[in-house]
């Protein structure tokens, strides 16, 4: 009912803005299709079931009217053959009298307008209803009764309302014929007629009402909520819940087809993402266990290159061992020479262990704020010597890019990482070069942080790109036995990742390679003093 009310507030609506200059039909037939699917169902049911009422109804009514009409007519005829007769017999035996208390007795029937008596001439002789007939002084129908001697019927108003009149000839005598008129109100008929009509209405109402109810009924059990269910699994699974499953209505109608249909689906999705996921876990188990033997490689790679770099010192001081238990009475001198040979050789073991536990031990950084021109400066006085022997011209452009940016960290191991760089540096240009050392003129952002680059550049033999994967692997050297360890540049980026930055190494195109460390610039301003 609350819905029929909505309908009609809306209707009401739509109206009254289509007063407004828009047309009400289009805005009517705009809501039509908006409208819920119980309000459209009721109001298109509840417009045919009107027109059909309606029309029947109509037709109904005629015929009822005809119907009514009929018997009316035949009763009223009846009520007239009866009065003929009585009438005639009284005439015929001379009592009038008779004739008037019965035509008295008549009118008391409700059903009986009135009765009028004519004589021959077709004046009023006798009557029923005083007020009606007491106007009435000749009838020029009874009179064509009278010389026809055949009945009539008319309909007339009489006294404000519609009357049958049935008028029928009677035999006064012999000779004279005179007439009476019946007359019924056609009341009755508009009485039953409204009568009809107010049972078509409320029938029509009834009807109304019970498509209201059973729409509301069917749209809620068989469809809407069925629907709610479908949109909640519809959400879980769009949610991921690809468990739930919606309670499939009973009949076997489309909606519970479509609802174990959702289901077979929401199975079929589960599944594939089972598959999926064992997929992704088999992917899983294969790349650990790759990484479990890549670990397995590199353990194997950094025990081979130990192994290799410290055999060749090990056999040294083996061989020089052997050599003096034998020739325990050698002169002191060579003596001494052995021993010194196997001190050096001792050295260097010493120096691949102690860059091996730089590459292993947790750092424990003693950080200072620290110009990039300050660390350069260090290293250049360091690698001086090397330098001018190998004929390498050493070349520094400071910071001079208005940035007075300082980086924060441990002078010492920043100093030995860019040593290892530049001692490298050297070594590709054993024959001359020059060497240049540098702030990176460009500035990098990572994680919207600022870093600052020191860049080693030189014009030796540069790096084959092969090689450019592995140069920062522990023991990876390309230098002959005793020139180089290979730990160099894993020690180097080792301590600038402990700084939170990183080295990119690159050919140059003029020739020979560039390394960069790059590491957290802080703005001079915010140094810490
Ligand atoms: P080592 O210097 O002991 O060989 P590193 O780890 O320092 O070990 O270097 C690894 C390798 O990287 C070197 O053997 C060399 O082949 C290559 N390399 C490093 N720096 C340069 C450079 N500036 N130019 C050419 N090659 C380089």
């Amino acid at each position: 009912m609350r819905m029929a009310g909505n309908l009609l507030r809306n209707s009401l609506n739509a109206i009254r803005k289509g007063r407004d200059g828009v047309s009400a039909d289009a805005l009517l037939a705009g809501k039509v299709r908006r409208m819920s699917l119980s309000a459209r169902l009721i109001l298109l049911l509840t417009i045919a079931v009107g027109v059909v009422m309606a029309l029947g109804g109509y037709f109904i009514l005629r015929q009822r009217e005809e119907i009514l009409a009929r018997a009316l007519r035949n009763e009223l005829q009846a009520h007239a053959v009866t009065l003929q007769l009585t009438l005639e017999d009284s005439y015929r035996a001379g009592r009038i009298g008779d004739a008037q208390r019965l035509i008295d007795h008549l009118s008391e029937n409700p059903r009986v307008f009135s009765v009028i008596l004519f004589d021959e001439n077709g004046r009023v002789a006798m009557f029923s209803n005083p007020l009606e007939a007491g106007k009435i002084v000749e009838s020029p129908d009874a009179q064509r009764v009278i010389a026809t001697g055949a009945p009539v019927e008319i309909v007339r108003r009489r006294g404000g309302s519609e009357v049958y009149s049935f008028i029928m000839p009677i035999r006064i005598s012999a000779a004279r014929r005179g007439a009476f008129e019946i007359s019924q109100p056609a009341e009755f008929i508009k009485a039953d007629y409204a009568r009809a009509r107010r049972d078509i209405a409320l029938i029509t109402l009834a009807l109304f009402a019970a498509i209201i109810a059973v729409v509301l009924l069917v749209m809620r059990y068989n469809l809407l909520r069925p629907i709610k269910e479908l949109l909640g699994g519809a959400k879980a699974v769009g949610q991921g819940d690809l468990a739930y499953r919606v309670v499939t209505p009973s009949g076997g109608n489309e909606i519970a087809q479509l609802a174990s249909e959702f289901n077979r689906m929401a199975e079929s999705l589960a599944e594939q993402r089972l598959a999926a996921e064992r997929q992704a876990e088999g992917r899983l188990a294969l790349e650990r266990e790759l990484r479990q033997s890549e670990r397995l490689a590199s353990v194997g790679r950094l025990a081979a290159g130990v192994a290799h770099e410290m055999g060749a010192p090990l056999n040294v001081i083996k061989g020089r061992v052997e050599m003096l238990r034998e020739n325990a009475g050698a002169p002191a001198e060579k003596r001494a020479r052995n021993l010194d040979i196997i001190g050096a050789q001792a050295d260097a073991i010493t120096d691949i262990v102690r860059q091996l536990l730089t590459l292993a031990r947790p750092f424990n950084l003693r950080r200072e704020a620290i110009e990039p021109s300050r660390l350069i400066s260090t290293v250049v006085e360091l690698i001086e010597t090397d330098a001018a022997k190998s004929g390498v011209k050493v070349e520094v452009i400071g910071n001079n890019h208005h940035r007075p940016d300082v980086v924060e960290g441990d002078l010492a191991l920043l100093r030995q990482s860019l040593m290892n760089i530049c001692i490298n540096a050297l070594h590709a240009m054993a024959q001359g070069g020059r060497l240049l050392i540098e702030v990176a003129p460009e500035e990098r952002r990572v994680n919207g942080g600022p870093f600052v680059g020191l860049r080693v550049s030189d014009n030796g033999s540069g790096i084959p790109p092969e090689n450019l994967a592995h140069i920062f692997d522990p023991f990876f050297t390309t230098k002959e036995v005793g020139k180089g360890t290979g730990l160099g540049l894993s020690v180097a980026r080792r301590i600038i990742e402990e700084h939170d930055g990183w080295i990119e190494a690159a050919n140059r195109e003029e020739g020979g390679a560039a390394f960069t460390i790059w590491l957290p610039a802080i703005p001079d301003d915010g140094r810490r003093r």
